[in-house]
């Protein structure tokens, strides 16, 4: 399959330990990609190599070009936005001023753009319009996640890159989330590549996915097949084989 984002015999790591070992991975124009794994699989890191943030071997093509080498600015500059484990959000900065911060990320020919994109983005997040003049301090936990995806916005990414949006939020404040990331597809024309350890909520949103397990894939379907699949839940992402007790839900 041809890609936005092909990867082939990706490898990366930390100082000389290596934790990805040669990974292949497409992600289609406005497709969503669920990665799958649990604690400590690779799924951070996989996101970080992609981003330019963590040092990576292998084949990186993103809209046609080899990203082999390309600074992590000039990355997000060139379309591939990441979305951070943690959210990265400045509390003492206004809601709005967190969000100009994805300026920085955005090509320097449209940045005259930024005050109407901001307007789409409010749209997007009504919340955050509501807010924009708050400390971001002040957001709840499923708010700040917004607004971290609001600033990746600001940037016009083509591809998103997210890390365990759904981490540390409430059962519907995450399913909210998840619809969310449909909508964005929908309304933004994104292509996601959306690391989970919530296999079940990931895949109803989710094209495909890919499960990992100590840095390589070991599963790699379309979404339905994966959720369907009991046994494999039970293998790689610590379900019971019954299926009744989920992953962080
Ligand atoms: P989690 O869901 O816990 O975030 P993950 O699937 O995202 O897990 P990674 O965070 O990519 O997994 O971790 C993969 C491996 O890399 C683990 O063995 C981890 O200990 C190691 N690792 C992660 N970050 C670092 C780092 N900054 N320095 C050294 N080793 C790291």
């Amino acid at each position: 399959m041809t890609g936005l984002l092909e990867v082939t015999g990706l490898t990366a790591g930390y100082g000389g330990v290596r934790v990805l070992h040669s990974m292949d991975l497409t992600v289609a124009e406005n497709e969503i990609v669920a990665v799958l794994g649990a604690n400590g699989a690779g799924k951070t890191t996989l996101l970080r190599a992609l981003s330019g943030t963590v040092k990576a071997g292998g084949g990186i093509s993103f809209a046609g070009r080899a990203l082999n080498g390309t600074s992590a600015a000039r990355i997000a500059r060139s379309g591939l936005g990441h979305v951070p484990q943690g959210r990265g959000t400045f509390t003492a900065l206004t809601v709005e001023e967190n969000v100009r911060l994805g300026v920085i990320s955005r090509p320097a020919s449209t940045r005259a753009q930024a005050d109407g994109d901001l307007d789409r983005i409010y749209d997007t997040f009504p919340v955050l319009r509501e807010m924009r003049r708050r400390p971001a301090g002040a957001l709840s936990g499923g708010q700040q996640q917004m607004l971290a995806l609001a600033r990746a916005l600001m940037a016009r990414p083509r591809l998103l890159l997210i890390d365990e949006p759904s981490l540390g939020l409430a059962p519907l404040t995450s399913a909210d989330m998840f619809s969310v990331l449909a909508r964005l597809r929908e309304e933004w024309s994104l292509s996601v590549l959306l690391a989970e350890q919530n296999a079940r909520a990931s895949l109803k949103v989710a094209d495909r996915g890919i499960v990992l397990a100590r840095g390589r894939v070991v599963a790699a379907a379309p979404a339905a097949e994966l959720a369907a699949d009991a046994g494999l839940r039970a293998a790689y992402l610590g379900e019971s084989p019954d299926g009744l007790t989920g992953v962080s839900s």
